[in-house]
């Protein structure tokens, strides 16, 4: 495209939420093929909710929900927000005023998989059995069938650990956005396959994948295995986006040949993506793709 060609789409683009850094982006984007989702905050509103919580440990209601709150009040992860308020609200019902355990030491993010660190001379852990299995927790029978159960309902379980054993659980539910599956309708209608690739269980991801009409999907990836997908879908056939919201979306939306993020999500994936969606809205992947179709098409 003539730089005058990209100047005129880039400014339409900007003028409707759809900011596209640069003409290799604009080009790219009307020969895709399949575009990738994430799950949690780019298919889901992003805002989920705990629905249910247990002890797996003799630990106290509020010692455990303390040693949580300080784990996961450092993580900018949607489920740890969800995780915080929930557990402040069972301190509050469970009558503990002070709080204890407000500092973490050695915290680390895991990517995909959930955080951890010592809160006095106590490790923990809160994520996904990946976080679990990567510190060698051995979850048992109860921890289990608490997650299958769960799972099956289309929730996510975040597990608790405490000194290398489980000490409890919640159950988090976040809705799809009401945009979500006639996006991936009207795309299926532009000849463009929809794909899901997540961090999230296979259960939890088949769920959400079977609301949003999407039958393509990798759950249970790690950051890198997020871009290994794209790649591999590049080789099995023409261009591929990458739509995300989170840290974990970033290997991928480099790897993409058109990175496309949540304006809502987090500023590493912002910085990342070719394309930013500023309303956050699903509609403006299609804005973007027949952006860039329409400037090709004009050029040509
Ligand atoms: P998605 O790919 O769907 O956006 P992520 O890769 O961000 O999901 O996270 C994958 C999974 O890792 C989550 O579903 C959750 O189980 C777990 N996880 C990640 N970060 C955290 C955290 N701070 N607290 C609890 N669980 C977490
Ligand atoms: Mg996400």
């Amino acid at each position: 495209a003539t730089p005058t060609a990209v100047m005129v789409a880039t400014g339409k683009g900007a003028s409707q939420g759809v900011l596209i850094k640069g003409g290799n982006a604009l080009e790219k984007a009307h020969k895709v093929k399949t575009v990738v989702f994430d799950k949690t905050g780019t298919l889901t509103v992003g805002k989920p909710s705990v629905v249910s919580s247990v002890l797996f440990s003799k630990f106290s209601m509020e010692d455990f929900c303390e040693m949580t709150i300080a784990a996961e009040a450092n993580s900018e992860h949607p489920i740890a927000r969800a995780v915080v308020e929930h557990a402040k609200r069972l301190c509050q019902k469970y009558g503990s005023q002070n709080e204890h355990f407000t500092d973490i030491k050695d915290f680390e993010v895991h990517p995909g998989a959930g955080v951890s660190g010592k809160v006095g001379d106590r490790t923990i852990l809160v994520g996904n059995k990946r976080l679990m299995r990567l510190f060698d927790v051995p979850l048992g029978h109860e921890v289990d069938d608490y997650v299958t159960e769960n799972e099956q309902l289309a929730r996510t379980c975040v597990l608790v650990s405490i000194d290398g054993k489980p000490a409890g659980a919640f159950a988090v539910t976040d809705p799809v956005k009401p945009e979500a599956a006639r996006v991936i309708s009207f795309l299926h209608s532009m000849s463009i396959s929809s794909v899901m690739v997540t961090g999230d269980n296979w259960a939890t991801a088949t769920a959400i994948a079977g609301e949003v009409g999407i039958q393509k999907v990798f759950a249970e990836t790690d950051p890198l295995g997020k871009a290994d997908k794209i790649k591999e879908l590049q080789l099995n056939g023409g261009s591929v986006a990458m739509v995300g919201d989170g840290i974990n979306d970033s290997p991928a939306l480099v790897a993409a040949d058109v990175g496309i993020a949540i304006g809502a999500g987090t500023d590493v994936a912002i910085e990342a993506a070719d394309v930013v969606l500023i309303k956050s809205s699903l509609e403006d992947v299609i804005t973007a793709i027949d952006l860039s179709r329409k400037t090709m098409r004009r050029i040509r």
